[in-house]
């Protein structure tokens, strides 16, 4: 839980002469309102705007998001058998309900609008417009029909609009996951899980009916280090330890001095490693028969260096890797395993989207300190950056995957995005950021956006939709559609 306790801000006082202008103590004092711009309806935007509505009195807050709807991953990326996981929806609509918030949706940067125009139009500006790229592995044929990013074939699933007619080819026996992050664990269980569980949540319609025609009998989710290292976590491995219709199966090899390096561990890696070393043993054991043909198969120390195929992936070719103070290295050994489809999942990537951002192309994030946005000759590494002084752009901050690179779970995104708001109020109360006249906001003219009640009119037609099937909503993939539906529900 976050805990640190900030100091309340409260609302910024301008005293202004005739002319306008910053002056004396003597001219009378008028409060002028502290105009914010977040860019992002993910939960980086949502939070931060959360924290800012508390503790700066008086301010008002729009958040513009590219998309009909708000929420980012949370609605995209969650899997659709986590709907527990999408109750932080209720706080986000609560903030965005708040007469303070405009939720304007439908409207880009880098489309709509650019950076320096929200600069000039706003006091602060707050970037969280997350991380919608993935990482790729740069290896031969990795363009090769049926292979795909776990990003992609996420956003499949999801109902992310431009990506419903992926068609992931499911007609293989075989998937192969590169990774083993959550990502990657989400992707098996969605494929080896029962079309019965699915059906009752808001999978989209159509990945439904693909995955009651797939054939995939067999899921290998392939790491370049060891157990120890494995970067899912227990719950989700768990989830897919008591999937009924499908059996784990680990290499016993892998495993090789695990167990005697268990007392060491911290905890939360102890009793991630005994749960597979119970598993392992059940498996030795013969315990793990499922009712059906499906089968989940670890691989661990394997990087992959080549996709094999002509027309389409035929297999996936790796070199064993040893460990070597816990980083990969590799060996003289190959392996090559057989595949139908691949999806690779080694991490999203951020990208720029204003050439006025200072953007760290290595790294995939805007380079900030502590969420203040660096000026462009600096870079996040730099070790001087404590001793620099004028060293950010006034005013303009970043939070959540677009700030920190793409990990954590929504808390870690939670906990970055109270932090840097907190900047922010303090950077308002100190006259760091001088509210010395107000601004106009975004101009909207000719722009066709959605308003919250537009969404709102949006979910409502989704859950009228899902539940003639049983199920929570039936998304909407067509963005037309959303903006018809919007444009009749009153502002
Ligand atoms: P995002 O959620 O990506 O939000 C960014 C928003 O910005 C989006 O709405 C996007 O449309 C918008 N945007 C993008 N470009 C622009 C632009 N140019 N102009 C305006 N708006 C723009 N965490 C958990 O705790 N539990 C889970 O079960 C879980 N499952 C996950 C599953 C997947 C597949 C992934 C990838 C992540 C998952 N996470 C989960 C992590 C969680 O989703 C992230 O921590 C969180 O969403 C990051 O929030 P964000 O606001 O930084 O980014
Ligand atoms: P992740 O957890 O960082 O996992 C990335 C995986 O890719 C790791 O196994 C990593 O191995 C591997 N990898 C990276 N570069 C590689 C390379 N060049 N070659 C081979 N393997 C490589 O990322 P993610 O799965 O995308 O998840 C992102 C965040 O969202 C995480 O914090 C995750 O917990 C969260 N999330 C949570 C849930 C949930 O709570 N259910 C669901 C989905 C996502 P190394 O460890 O060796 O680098």
């Amino acid at each position: 839980m976050f805990r640190k306790a900030f100091p309340i801000v409260r609302s910024v006082k301008v005293a202004r002469n005739c002319s306008g202008r910053h002056a004396s103590t003597t001219a009378s004092t008028t409060t002028v309102q502290p105009r914010i711009c977040i860019v992002g309806a993910g939960p980086a935007g949502f939070y931060t705007a959360q924290y800012i509505l508390k503790h700066l009195d008086n301010s008002s807050i729009d958040i513009v998001e590219k998309l009909p709807v708000p929420f980012g991953l949370v609605r995209f990326g969650v899997a659709p058998d986590h709907p527990e996981v999408k109750n932080v929806i209720n706080t986000f609509t609560k903030t965005a309900e708040n007469p303070r918030v405009r939720f304007l949706g439908n409207l880009s940067l880098g489309k709509d609008f650019t950076l320096e125009e929200l600069r000039q139009r706003y006091h602060a500006v707050l970037l969280t417009y997350g991380a919608e790229q993935d990482n790729t592995l740069n290896i031969p044929n990795e363009t090769l029909k049926n292979v795909l990013s776990a990003r992609e074939f996420v956003a499949w699933y999801n109902g992310l609009p431009g990506y419903e007619n992926l068609n992931p080819d499911l007609s293989g026996k075989s998937l192969t996951l590169l990774g083993q992050g959550n990502v990657a664990v989400d992707v098996a269980r969605i494929v080896l899980s029962s079309v019965d569980e699915l059906k009752k949540t808001d999978i989209t319609e159509y990945a439904l009916e693909a995955l009651s025609r797939s054939q995939i009998e067999t899921v290998h989710l392939v790491g370049r280090r060891g157990p120890l290292q494995a970067a899912f976590t227990i719950k989700e491995l768990r989830e897919m330890l008591k999937l009924s219709t499908c059996a784990t199966e680990w290499r016993g090899d892998d495993f090789d001095h695990v167990e005697e390096s268990i007392p060491n561990l911290p905890r939360p890696r102890k009793r991630i490693t005994e749960l597979m070393l119970k598993s392992l043993s059940e498996q030795q054991q013969g315990q793990n028969k499922p009712t059906g043909s499906r089968r989940f198969q670890p691989v661990f120390f394997r990087s992959p260096i080549n996709i094999i195929g002509h027309e389409k992936v035929e297999a996936v070719e790796y070199v064993v890797n040893r460990l070597v103070d816990g980083r990969a290295i590799p060996t003289e050994q190959r392996e090559t395993i057989a595949t139908d489809l691949v999806c690779r999942s080694i991490g999203y990537r951020a990208i720029s989207m204003d050439k006025h951002i200072n953007f760290d192309e290595r790294k995939g994030c805007v380079n900030n300190a502590g969420g203040r946005v660096l000026k462009r000759t600096l870079t996040g590494s730099d070790q001087t950056i404590d001793d620099i002084e004028d060293k950010h752009e006034t005013g303009l901050y970043a939070s959540g995957w677009l700030a920190t690179g793409p990990t954590g779970v929504i808390l870690t995104t939670m906990n970055n995005s109270f932090a840097v708001a907190d900047a922010v109020c303090r950077d308002f109360t100190n006259n760091v950021i001088r509210v010395n006249g107000s601004r106009p906001g975004l101009d909207l003219s000719g722009k066709q956006y959605v308003s919250w009640n537009g969404w709102k009119a949006i979910d409502a037609e989704e859950v009228r939709l899902g539940a003639a099937k049983g199920k929570p909503r039936e998304k909407l993939i067509c963005v037309k559609t959303m903006l018809q539906i919007a444009s009749n529900a009153s502002n």
